[in-house]
């Protein structure tokens, strides 16, 4: 293995780029970055540790565009404009065409969303990456989780479901006919930076949350953050991940419970509906009206299943619900 600073400067260094943002990056004792004016910086970490996020022999490009891509995520989330990454990455006696293959993977997708990798550190030990990643917001601007509105909407955009399906078929818990689409948003999710941005930009939005832990359970952050419960009707919701050809018990709980799948779920005005499914189709990406929220004992999340049903979810009933789902 190369000497700490050769691995450095052959493999996380690049040559300037055209879109570079950062005043001073990889190479001195610590970056120097400049915001815009008028705008507030998001910042966030999020570490992918091996054999808890992922598995060793995960393929390394696709988790070097992950392990960006999941930290992006959350900026989309506050619908900040993604700039500067920051990497630590502590590596085991790896061969170099695995770090190879992972930095590819990783300026891949700094590359798609006009990402500087501004600085890091590199050590040896067990595999695991910390992203630290900076992005800009309009002051006042950012999609609280705290800010939703009784009344509001709640939307999702893409299709929820498919990246737990994906790792269901990975298990041998499914054999879908055609998996590329779940395998695809296991791999490669985009994080929904544009959409996060426009969400701002417009003025669209009150609240938003990227979904990693399942949709109902990130959904619960925002109840709780905005003290207002919410009401969800199966029958609105996204239909992709039911129509991969898994049982409908899985994929219901896919859908509702399934992690990783980095969509975001968002609340907005009824008033902005028309100018949401504009925008949707602008995009090119689905959002979909899933519910509301609304007045109510705050936390409380009603699920009306598809015969109009009611049940009441709590936090540890996403299994529960699950299991009411496959006795149907
Ligand atoms: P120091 O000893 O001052 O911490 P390092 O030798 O750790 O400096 O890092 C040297 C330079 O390389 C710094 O600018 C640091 O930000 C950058 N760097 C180190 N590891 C990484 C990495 N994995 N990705 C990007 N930049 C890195
Ligand atoms: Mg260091």
């Amino acid at each position: 293995m190369p000497s700490e600073f050769a691995l450095i400067q052959k493999y996380f260094t690049r040559p300037d780029r055209p879109y570079r943002q950062t005043l001073l990056g990889v190479g001195d004792d610590a970056a120097l970055i400049v915001p815009r004016q008028g705008c507030e910086l998001a910042v966030s970490t999020d570490m992918l540790v091996s054999g808890t996020h992922f598995l060793a022999d995960t393929d390394p490009q696709a988790l070097g565009w992950k392990t960006l891509a999941v930290n992006l995520s959350d900026l989309a989330a506050m619908g900040a404009k993604p700039r500067w990454a920051f990497l630590a990455a502590a590596l085991p006696q790896l061969d170099e065409g695995w770090i190879a293959a992972f930095t590819y993977g990783l300026f891949a997708c700094a590359d798609a969303f006009d990402v500087d990798l501004s600085g890091g550190d590199t050590t040896r030990g067990p595999l695991n990456f910390c992203v630290t990643v900076i992005g800009e917001v309009p002051a006042g601007q950012a999609l609280k989780r705290s800010n939703a509105k009784t009344g509001d909407d709640l939307w999702v955009s893409g299709a929820p479901g498919l990246a737990a399906l994906g790792l269901a078929q990975l298990q041998g818990r499914v054999c879908l006919p055609h998996p590329d689409p779940c395998l695809t948003a296991l791999y490669r999710p985009q994080p929904r930076v544009t959409l996060g941005q426009a969400l701002v930009g417009e003025g669209l939005a009150h609240a938003a949350i990227d979904i990693s832990d399942g949709l109902l359970a990130d959904l619960t952050h925002i109840l709780d953050a905005s003290a207002l419960a919410a009401r969800v009707e199966c029958a609105l919701l996204p239909t992709a991940a039911l129509q991969q050809g898994a049982v409908a018990a899985l994929a219901q709980e896919c859908l509702l419970a399934g992690g990783d799948d980095y969509e975001l779920l968002f609340t907005a005005a009824p008033a902005q509906r028309h100018r949401l499914h504009e925008l949707s189709a602008e995009l090119d990406l689905p959002l979909t009206r899933i519910g509301a929220m609304v007045a109510g004992k705050p936390g409380t999340l009603e699920v009306l299943g598809s015969n109009g049903q009611s049940l009441t979810i709590n936090r540890r009933g996403f299994d529960h619900f699950a299991e009411n789902r496959r006795t149907r």
